[in-house]
C-alpha cells in the first residue's frame, strides 16, 4: 500500500465533502422565509369570486385576500382548511379546520385556536373585500405546522360570522360559521427571485461533491498507474 497516494485520495474525499457540507450549513435557518402561495377563490358553481396570497415572513405567514363578487355582503367566517380537496361542490372534501396541534376552534376558546382559524373576513354593499391577517400559527411548509403539506389545505369562506368561540355545532360547525360558500386550493410557489438560495444552493454544492469525486477518480488513477 502506498501510503501517500492513499493520504491523497481520503485528502480529496474529505474535501469535496466538506465543501458540500459548508454549502449545506450555510443555507438561512430561515430558508422558508419569502416563500408563497396563492389560492384562487371560487363558488361551488364554479364562479369566481377573488384571490388570496400567503407569503411566508419571520412572524408568521401573511394572508390577504380580495374578494371581487359573487359573495353576499356582510361578515364571514374564514379558516384554513385541511385538505386541498374541493371537488365536492359544497366543499364538504376538504375536511376540518387546519389543526395539526389537536387544538379546539375559536380564538376565545380557552382550549383554542386551530392553526387555520382566522379572523372574520367582511365583505362590504359593493360585493368586494380586502384583508390581511398575519398567522404565526402556520408555515407554508416545514414542520408540523405546514399547510402545503402531502394532502395540500385550502381556504373557505363560510355563510356567517365566525363567533371565535363554539368549537363545533351539530347543525352549523365550528365557530357556527355555516355553510362552505367559497373556496381555494392553497398552492405553492418557488421562493422569490431575489431570496432564492436554496433553489442556488442544491445544484451549487452537486456540483462540489462531483468536483470532489473527479479529484477521487484523478488520484485513484495515479495510484494505478503507480
Ligand atoms: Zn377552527
Amino acid at each position: 500500500m502506498n501510503s501517500l497516494t492513499n493520504g491523497r485520495t481520503k485528502s480529496a474525499a474529505l474535501f469535496g465533502a466538506a465543501l458540500a457540507g459548508v454549502l449545506v450549513i450555510g443555507t438561512p435557518a430561515n430558508a422558508q422565509d419569502g416563500q408563497t402561495a396563492t389560492a384562487e377563490l371560487r363558488t361551488g358553481e364554479g364562479e369566481p369570486v377573488g384571490t388570496a396570497q400567503f407569503v411566508e415572513t419571520p412572524g408568521g405567514v401573511e394572508i390577504t385576500v380580495n374578494v371581487t363578487g359573487n359573495v353576499a355582503p356582510g361578515e364571514r367566517g374564514m379558516h384554513i382548511h385541511e385538505s386541498g380537496d374541493l371537488s365536492d361542490p359544497a366543499f364538504e372534501s376538504a375536511g376540518d379546520h387546519f389543526n395539526p396541534t389537536d387544538a379546539e376552534h375559536g380564538f376565545d376558546n380557552s382550549n383554542g385556536p386551530h392553526a387555520g382559524d382566522l379572523d372574520n373576513i367582511i365583505v362590504a354593499e359593493d360585493g368586494t373585500a380586502s384583508y390581511s391577517y398575519l398567522n404565526d400559527r402556520i408555515t407554508l411548509s416545514g414542520g408540523e405546522n405546514a399547510i402545503l403539506d402531502s394532502d395540500g389545505s385550502s381556504l373557505i369562506i363560510h355563510d356567517m360570522p365566525d363567533d371565535y368561540t363554539t368549537d363545533d355545532d351539530p347543525e352549523t360547525g365550528p365557530g357556527m360559521s355555516g355553510d362552505r360558500v367559497a373556496a381555494g386550493e392553497i398552492e405553492g410557489s418557488e421562493s422569490l427571485p431575489d431570496t432564492g438560495g436554496p433553489a442556488l444552493l442544491v445544484p451549487a454544492g452537486a456540483a462540489l461533491a462531483a468536483l470532489g469525486a473527479g479529484a477521487l477518480l484523478f488520484v485513484r488513477r495515479l495510484r494505478a498507474r503507480a
